[in-house]
């Protein structure tokens, strides 16, 4: 599993992907052909135990009483240390 820094990309139609980008390689939008352009950094910033951006639908509540979001593919909790519980479905 690959731990490099992912980027977010933009292309001129507004269309966005978010991947790892290697330096001096150009991506292009496969449907549209339109170059994407690096906009910004996704967090977390490798290296991270996690492979999910920090985005609402990968979080949940550690469960502890700081009350922090975590990703959702980790199984201990960065700030407590507390083993996160199973996911459901
Ligand atoms: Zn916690």
């Amino acid at each position: 599993m690959s731990r490099g820094q992912k980027y977010r990309l933009r292309a001129r139609s507004d269309r966005e992907v978010i991947r790892e980008v290697e330096p001096g390689k150009t991506y292009v939008d496969k449907e549209t052909g339109e170059p994407f352009e690096v906009v910004g950094q996704v967090v977390p910033l490798a290296p991270s135990p996690s492979d999910l951006p920090y985005a609402v639908e990968n979080l949940r509540l550690c469960g502890c009483s700081l009350e922090q979001l975590v990703q959702k593919d980790l199984n201990d909790c960065p700030h407590c240390d507390r083993r996160l519980p199973a996911l459901e479905g």
